[in-house]
């Protein structure tokens, strides 16, 4: 099996972690509620969409 010659330094590592995002991106503020939301899609937490379209409810 192969192995590593070497340890990753803790510089190295972090360098490559730096991508990893903390959010899913896509993500937007809801402008109705304010609550997270993935954009171009409707609100679940209020139904709405583009301020006025009411689909839940
Ligand atoms: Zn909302």
């Amino acid at each position: 099996m192969a192995v590593p010659q070497r340890r990753t330094s803790k510089t190295r590592r972090d360098k490559r972690r730096t991508h990893f995002k903390l959010a899913v991106p896509g993500m937007v503020k809801c402008e109705n509620c304010g609550e997270m939301k993935l954009s171009h899609r409707v609100c679940k937490v209020c139904g709405t969409y583009k301020q006025r379209e009411i689909v839940q409810q």
